[in-house]
């Protein structure tokens, strides 16, 4: 059995032959952090069959745990496609026979289930959220709002003439596009803002702020992709349209706010596209074009 003394480092020896692929954190798998409570069942299991008096399950990216000084510890690492990207450790005074053992079949078990909700949660082409997940977070903010809690605001964007970019160029390079639009959008929001795929080219952003905050942040996302190119192929160039709508207008459903921005989005792309449209219409962009 891999065993250490709690105060020190978890022994690495349990890290196995995985240890050396560590170098590159697994995107996938670090880029929402689980919420705690998700693994309580396998905790809870790890706890009754090891003899564990702790047991700690860490992703890495999310915060160093606490160690509980003066146990010994087993681990076990999970690993995905040869990643390692998180630990399951138990500490005790002392374990049961087996338990090391028992450990490495519910790393498995977690690192099953964390591969699942990741898939679940993340778009694999563009590591946007799913148009599942971000609605339930979508829905989650409008409940805080009725509430009396901080406003939010809904952008929804569709990449304009978007069949003309893979009829042109193919459906790979497309790809390229999708992803590179969510990069940099990302790279434009604040961490609590977020970014969902809904379908094919067709985004949304859900931001904790005013509608007039969220016309300026559409209108800075609108810039950055006009501007953005792909290293590789310079020449290609893209657009989208921006339809927003916000609770502080009086929106206090997800539904009406989502059908809100949709309708002004869709007033984008007849309103000539590369334009972002809010309750006062065409807010900026280059109407007519
Ligand atoms: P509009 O400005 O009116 O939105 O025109 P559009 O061409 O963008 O809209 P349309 O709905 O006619 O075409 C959407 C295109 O997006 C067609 C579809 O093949 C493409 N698409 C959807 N999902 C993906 C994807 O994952 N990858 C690639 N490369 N293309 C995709
Ligand atoms: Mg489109
Ligand atoms: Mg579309």
């Amino acid at each position: 059995m891999e065993r250490s003394k709690s105060s020190n480092t978890p022994n690495p020896a349990a890290q196995g032959k995985v240890a050396a692929s560590r170098r590159q954190p697994n995107s996938l798998l670090t880029a929402t952090a689980p919420a705690a409570n998700r693994y309580d069942t396998i905790l809870y299991l790890v706890r009754q069959t090891t003899g564990a008096d702790v047991v700690t399950l860490h992703i890495d990216g999310m915060p160093p745990q606490p160690v509980p000084p003066d146990l010994d510890c087993i681990q076990a690492p999970l690993v995905h496609q040869g990643q390692r990207f998180g630990m399951l450790r138990a500490y005790a005074q002392e374990f049961q026979s087996g338990a090391a053992h028992l450990l490495a079949g519910f790393a498995v078990l977690a690192t099953e289930h964390h591969v699942l909700w990741s898939v679940a949660q993340i778009d694999m082409l563009t590591r946007a959220m799913t148009r599942r997940a971000f609605l339930s977070d979508l829905g989650d903010a409008v409940v805080t709002w009725a509430r009396g809690g901080t406003p939010c605001s809904l952008i929804s964007f569709d990449l304009d003439h978007f069949k003309l970019v893979n009829d042109t160029y193919g459906h790979a390079l497309g790809d390229a596009v999708l992803s590179a639009v969510a990069h940099v959008v990302r790279a434009e929001l604040r961490p609590c803002d977020k970014l969902g795929r809904m379908g094919g080219e067709e985004f949304a952003v859900l931001v904790i702020a005013d509608t007039a905050a969220a016309i300026e942040i559409a209108e800075r996302l609108r810039a950055v992709i006009e501007s953005t190119t792909l290293r590789e192929h310079p020449h290609v160039r893209f657009t989208g349209s921006f339809g927003v709508a916000g609770c502080d207008e009086g929106f206090d459903d997800r539904d009406a706010l989502m059908d809100a921005a949709d309708a002004r989005l869709y007033q984008a792309k007849t309103s000539g596209r590369n334009c972002v449209v809010g309750p006062r219409g065409v807010e900026s962009g280059t109407e007519g074009s």
